[in-house]
Formats: C-alpha cells, structure tokens, sequence
C-alpha cells in the first residue's frame, strides 16, 4: 500500500501541490502560477504535471501515489468531481476530476477549497484529534467547514456550512449573496478595515492616522496595532468587531456544538488578544443552552498548508 498522496491547492493566482506522507506530513511542495485566463484542457494538463514533477522533484516515483486531492473554489461535486461554477476561473461544468484522472491514471478527489482547508486543520492542524469541529476563516468573507464524526458535512447538493451568510442583522448591509445583513458583511477582516477607515474618518485625533500612509493602505491589523498601544477609537472598533465575530461563533455553538471550534485568517495571528473576548462574549451567549460546557476556542495552526493537507486527506473525509 503506497504512503503517499498529493494535495493541491488551486487558486486564482498560484496552485501549489505537496507530497505528502500517511502522517499528513509534507515532504515537498511545488507552487506555479496559474495563469489565468486559460483554457480548462490547458490548466487541467499544468495540473496533472504538477501532480508528476512534485512527486519526481522529492524522488517518488508517480506510481507509488495513492491518489490526487484537489481544493477549487467554486461550487464542487465531491462524488462525481464535477466544478458546477467557478467565478475565478471562468468556467461553467468543468469535468475536473474525470479529466484528470484519465491524464494521470489514479483516483483524483475534487472538493470546494474551503472545505478542503477546513479538514487539513481537522486532520493534522488545531483541531487534530477531535470528533467534530467547526473550522471558520475570517477574510475577505467568512469560509467555514462543519467537519462531524470525521466527515465533511457537504448537504445534498455539496453547498451546505456556509456560516458566513447566516444574517445576524434583518436589512443589514447587503451581502454577495443576494441577502442583506450576512455574518461576514460584520465580521470578516474586510468588514473590521471597511470600520477601521469609518472609524478614522469620524476621528481625526486617532494615532492611526500616523500609522498608516493613508486610508488606501489600511488593514485588518491596523486597528488591533493601534488598540495595543492605547488608542481608543481603535480599542472601540475592535471591541465591536469582535462582537460581530462572537454573535457567529455563538450560532456555531448553538447549532453544531463541536468540540472545538478552529479560527484562521490573517487577524487569527492576533492570538489571544482575539480569542479571549470572542470566548468570552460566546461563552456568556451560550451559557444557558450548553449548560457550561463550552468547545475549545483555538487559532488555525497549519495557515497556507492546509489546503494541501486537507486536499491530501480527501479520501477519509468521505
Ligand atoms: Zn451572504
């Protein structure tokens, strides 16, 4: 039984495939642009010579691999390895898994790159070792993964733990999705820059005005930089963020209640000083339903390689 298998991570602007071993380990990475736009045909060869030249460049030979995952944004088909829509790239029915498993002659296993990401820290990353964990990426939107008794939750038609577009707010701020007052229009990094500049704007006193050169540059991290060192118009915009990102994390709880419940993103970096109050304000939301028995609230540990790893660990997310 080969110990080997290759995950990739496919984005719009690189695609990095890792070798990785039977303890989810990787053993080499290659990472190539992607090149888009391009045809399908032409992207799915570049793939399946990924496949082959990381397994070469770590000296395996490709025969002695178990299986392909793949991670793609878009809405994926994880049985038939069907990409229904993929906005990045352009393509409408993209027949990704077949394709590439005819070019390379092994099992190739398609999932929606979130959820991918998700299951890498669920298998070998901050949620390793628990039955069912919840996994949110506060970004651009919110990602989540919903991962129960070591299974992807994927819904009937594989577009199921969208947390994110849950609304906390009934005509809230318009969403892309169509609906108004989603989870991630309040709590996503894009939604703390898009407070951070509304904050400075209304304040010209704040220190962040000389941390930044001006509102163009402005950040996810600014805020929590200048909170540090005492600001109070920073201090006040993470304070409510932060709110916004423990009214979801208390819906997660109320819903699913995981054992543990995985943080990533950039602004997870913040540690404790994000983790503490999103615990707290959840804990105290939640107390009445969980009876005082609450998940572990942790940071995502594997940042850019869990989508490999989790591509890699398809096979026993099924
Ligand atoms: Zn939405």
């Amino acid at each position: 039984m080969s110990k080997y298998t290759i995950g990739i991570d496919l984005g719009g602007t690189t695609m990095t495939a890792g070798l990785v071993d039977e303890n989810y380990k990787i053993i080499g990475k290659t990472t190539w642009a992607t090149r888009l736009p391009r045809p399908a045909e032409d992207l799915e060869k570049a793939l399946a010579d990924l496949c082959r030249t990381v397994a070469k460049e770590n000296k395996v030979d490709f025969t002695d691999v178990k299986y392909v995952g793949i991670g793609t944004p878009g809405s994926v088909n994880f049985t038939t390895g069907f990409v229904g829509f993929n906005t990045n790239f352009g393509y409408y029915d993209w027949n990704l898994g077949p394709d590439l498993e005819a070019m390379l002659g092994c099992k190739v296993y398609v999932e929606n790159d979130a959820n991918a990401a998700a299951y890498g820290e669920y298998i070998a990353g901050g949620a390793k070792g628990y039955k069912d964990a919840v996994v949110i990426t506060l970004g651009t939107g919110i990602g989540s993964g919903i991962i129960l008794g070591g299974k992807i939750l994927r819904g009937f038609n594989f577009a199921a733990g969208e947390m994110g577009h849950n609304v906390i707010v009934k005509d809230g701020i318009q969403c892309t999705c169509g609906r108004k007052g989603c989870w991630e229009r309040y709590a996503s990094a894009s939604a703390l820059t898009r407070e951070t500049k509304v904050a400075m704007q209304a304040h010209k006193e704040t220190i962040m005005w000389k941390m930044t050169p001006d509102l163009d540059h402005v950040n996810a991290k600014l805020s929590f930089d200048a909170a540090a060192k005492g600001d109070a118009v920073a201090k006040s915009v993470v304070d409510s963020w932060i709110e916004y990102v423990g009214v979801g994390i208390a819906n997660v709880i109320n819903t699913f209640e995981p054992e543990i419940i995985c943080i990533g993103g950039g602004v997870s970096n913040q540690g404790e000083t994000l983790l503490a109050p999103v615990r707290a304000y959840a804990e105290n939301e939640t107390k009445n339903i969980t009876t005082g028995r609450f998940p572990k609230i942790v940071a995502c540990t594997l940042h850019n390689d869990a989508g490999v790893i989790g591509a890699a660990a398809l096979e026993n997310s099924i």
